[in-house]
């Protein structure tokens, strides 16, 4: 199961996933927002009921800076993924697998698995296309632009 939000970081998780145990073993789930600090602990009750064995989800060293997002440190997960472990008899982790990456380190191996990033989106001005200017579409340019490229949604 991928914790899944349509931005680069989880479309990068859910292409290593896929990658690792192909596409009829992964399940990618849509947790909104507004639960942020619920998300994994809904995800983990749901991934169990589905019988899933792994968690991905698209934490990284960006978001983990300043504790701006507290989910997103080494500290959150390694604690999550030990109470998830425990607490499903050791029949469900979860796997972080760019928690000690930047996000042009995560658009670099995304390129590498082929990762649809055109229908990517992380831009919170919910307009029809990505407005450009705010601190996520800044983010995903800079990522995109230290791998030598355009970002993909944003057209021509
Ligand atoms: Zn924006």
């Amino acid at each position: 199961m991928v914790l899944f939000s349509g931005g680069i970081d989880s479309t990068t998780c859910l292409a290593l996933a896929i990658e690792k145990y192909g596409k009829e073993n992964v399940i990618p789930l849509s947790v909104f927002y507004g639960q942020k600090h619920e998300k994994e602990v809904e995800a983990a009750s749901i991934a169990l009921s589905l019988d899933c064995q792994v968690i991905y989800y698209g934490a990284h060293m960006d978001d983990a800076a300043g504790n701006a997002y507290p989910d997103c440190s080494q500290a959150f997960y390694d604690s999550m993924n030990q109470a998830v472990w425990e607490g499903s008899g050791k029949a469900l982790r979860i796997e972080a697998p760019f928690i000690n990456q930047n996000k042009a380190q995560i658009v670099a191996r995304g390129l590498e698995l082929k990762a649809p990033y055109q229908f990517t989106w992380n831009c919170y001005e919910g307009k029809e296309r990505p407005c450009g200017v705010c601190g996520t579409c800044i983010d995903r340019r800079k990522a995109f632009e230290a791998n030598g490229i355009k970002d993909p949604a944003l057209g021509e």
